[in-house]
């Protein structure tokens, strides 16, 4: 059988690329089973080892072990994520736990981890270079973390909890998953099409064309959900949008996550307990640049009172935009975005209909790639004849300034049916240079993004927050590709979770640069840049509903962080009361709401690398608003002594650095949080005019 399945054999395509043609869900589970095993035999090796623990033997042999594991994994998480199947998620159900169970016998193995910590305790004796010293802290740590140091029956118990822990993660997602898939807005007439751009119209027939219906689909994607509640004139179609985006997760029946997200907090619970942690947000957080509940609400406390103020002064100003059209209704949550635009529209004459003309996708991805060699001196090159696992991904082998090949970039843009909703990074291979066969191994890096198809032989145009989706996203994958450490666990973004979105948010910046969008933002149909007052236009909107925005992720950044500071063994009987009452006791409007609701909150409950750690963007956007003032300050967006260093501290040191002064060695200083006000409008709130 073995020898029968692609996921076993040796890949010999471009770079290392799996066979995806010839990939079925049927192999990925003898595929893992087999690879654990092997994996099992590669750690005996090293835990029973008859010579005394030293570095080599130990620490780099455990990153190079479990290679074939790791690129197996990485296939089937990307296809799970992007290209899944009923056949797929059965799968994934039955091998949650399993994979869960490996993790357990690597972390909690006595053996192992007795010559880890041998070699921890002598650490400083050891004459380490900086990036080993750097390993071992982190290898421990994530042994220490993974319950190696509990005893006798917690230990077992704390094996079991973290195999529950990943079997419903699993069925969290695949729950927003099915609810977002089962629901659709079919639409017929003008009268229900009223206020719709073209570009709206085109994606939503294209939906329907993919589902070979007529007429107009709009389904819960993001891509569909934003368009609708901001142009659409139907309200009583808007609040039915509104309500079944915002109540993904919550109906009665099997795919209902209310009392899975309860579940999910109770062994949450238990496990921070079993790490002598109160709460689930301490265990977690310890591991962070911010390191406590304290630093957080620090800094929520900064951001929370100005972006409610923020938010009152915008919800007058949309009354008032109400009024002057006659409308006395109340605002609503369905209402919001809709009376938004038109306010932007009259106050700076702009809208998304007359921007994205100048935002076409291929385009964008041009800019993204311009940035990237002006920076860094990056070329990206079509590679048309690698491997993809689906038609809509497109490959770039990626080369240096002096030539040297740097790894392989791929970009899968499109929602369709199988895939989830967001946006993200991940890696088919990490940079290192530890590879078992000796030597470097390239970075295999993927993009996704959800961006609508347009209609057959139209351009695709972005709206300017997918532009900067698209950037936010590129910069990861920048982080990924970049990367130049020895060790693949000190690779990429496997960084803090507070520091790892410091590269993406930071590339947004550029996409908002004049020049940038002087040589990139042409008009789609007459090849005319993007006209200067047009740029002034977007500059001085930039600002515009920063409130709402601010609010709604702070929001959601509370709740979570909320949810999981409570030291009860039970969770809220309530969730979604829970939820409300929290929102209320801090005053948010209900018309403004919050990001996500517990019920479909993935960020915390589809896996738990963002569970008390939604406040991680807000974290970094400390650092990227006050890192991009480095640029502003040497008066060149492109400086080239900071973008080298830039590249060094930031993007290719990993995780082989502290991230605290990897951020001080590019800046000079540590970060400032006054950027970030100045950047939201948020700075000098008080004294604004209403
Ligand atoms: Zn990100």
């Amino acid at each position: 059988m073995s020898e029968l399945n692609p996921l076993l054999e040796q890949w010999s395509a471009a770079f290392g690329l799996p066979p995806f043609e010839r990939i079925h869900p049927e192999h990925f589970e003898p595929a893992l089973r087999a690879a654990m095993a092997s994996h099992r035999e590669e750690l005996q090796r090293i835990a029973k080892d008859a010579r005394a623990p030293d570095f080599e033997n130990t620490l780099a042999a455990f990153d190079r072990s479990g290679r074939m594991l790791g690129r197996i994994v990485a296939v089937y998480e990307n296809l799970a994520a992007s290209a899944t199947s009923p056949e797929l998620q059965a799968v994934q159900r039955r091998m949650a736990a399993p994979l869960a169970a490996h993790r357990n016998t690597i972390y909690l193995d006595e053996a192992l981890f007795a010559r880890i910590d041998a070699l921890h305790r002598r650490r400083e004796q050891l004459g380490l270079a900086p990036e080993a010293l750097r390993l071992l802290e982190r290898v421990h740590l994530d042994f220490v973390r993974a319950g190696a140091r509990l005893q006798g029956a917690d230990r077992a118990r704390y094996a079991q909890v973290m195999e529950q822990l990943a079997e419903l993660a699993t069925r969290f997602a695949q729950n927003v998953l099915h609810d977002e898939s089962s629901w659709r807005l079919e639409l017929e007439s003008e009268a229900d099409l009223a206020g719709l751009p073209g570009f709206v119209r085109d994606a939503a027939r294209q939906a329907a064309t993919e589902r070979g219906l007529d007429g107009h689909v709009f389904t819960l994607a993001r891509g569909h959900v934003i368009p609708f509640l901001t142009y659409s004139q139907r309200r009583d179609l808007r609040e039915l949008v509104w309500r079944g985006w915002v109540s993904r997760g919550e109906h009665a029946g099997e795919s209902d996550n209310r009392e899975l997200a309860r579940a999910i907090l109770r062994l949450r619970r238990e496990q921070a307990r079993l790490h002598d942690h109160a709460c689930y947000a301490d265990y977690a957080l310890a591991d962070t640049m911010a390191r406590s509940r304290a630093a957080v609400q620090a800094l929520f406390d900064e951001v929370w009172p100005r972006a409610l103020a923020a938010v009152q002064r915008e919800r007058e100003a949309l009354r008032a935009q109400m009024l002057a059209e006659g409308v006395s209704t109340p605002i609503e949550a369905w209402d919001w975005r809709y009376w938004a635009e038109k306010l932007r529209q009259a106050q700076y004459a702009l809208d998304d209909a007359e921007l994205k003309p100048y935002f076409a996708l291929d385009a964008m991805v041009q800019a993204a790639f311009d940035c990237a060699a002006r920076l860094f001196g990056l070329r990206f090159v079509p590679r048309e004849d690698v491997p993809v696992y689906h038609p809509d991904v497109k490959a770039y082998e990626v080369r240096d300034a002096d030539d040297t090949l740097v790894g392989l970039f791929m970009q899968d843009n499109f929602a369709r049916e199988g895939k989830r909703s967001g946006a993200w990074m991940s890696a088919l291979r990490w940079q290192n240079r530890n590879a078992p066969q000796g030597g470097a191994e390239l970075p295999l890096i993927l993009n996704n993004n959800n961006f609508a198809r347009s209609a057959p032989g139209q351009p695709v145009l972005l709206s300017i927050d997918e532009a900067r989706t698209l950037f936010h996203e590129f910069g990861h994958g920048l982080h990924g590709l970049l990367s130049q450490v020895r060790f693949a666990r000190l690779s990429g973004t496997q960084v803090l979770r507070d520091f790892v979105e410091l590269p993406s948010q930071l590339f947004e910046h550029w996409l908002a640069e004049p020049e940038v969008l002087r040589r990139h933002a042409r008009h789609v149909r007459t090849g005319e840049p993007i006209p200067q007052a047009l740029i002034e236009r977007l500059q001085a909107a930039q600002r515009f509903g920063q409130g709402y925005e601010t609010l709604r992720y702070t929001a959601s950044a509370i709740v979570d962080m909320a949810v999981h500071s409570r030291s009860e063994a039970e969770p809220p009987a309530d969730l979604c009361a829970f939820e409300a009452s929290l929102l209320a006791a801090q005053g948010v409007p209900p018309e403004v709401g919050m990001n996500h609701r517990l019920v479909h909150f993935q960020h915390l409950f589809s896996g738990s690398s963002y569970a008390a750690g939604y406040y991680v963007y807000l974290w970094a956007e400390v650092l990227d608003a006050d890192g991009f003032e480095a640029f502003r300050e040497a008066g060149d967006p492109f400086d080239p002594q900071l973008a080298q260093r830039l590249r060094r501290w930031i993007y290719a040191s990993g995780n082989s650095v502290e991230p605290g002064a990897a951020y001080a060695a590019f800046r000079g200083r540590a970060a400032s949080v006054a950027p970030l006000l100045r950047k939201r409008g948020l700075a000098d709130v008080d004294a604004q005019p209403a």
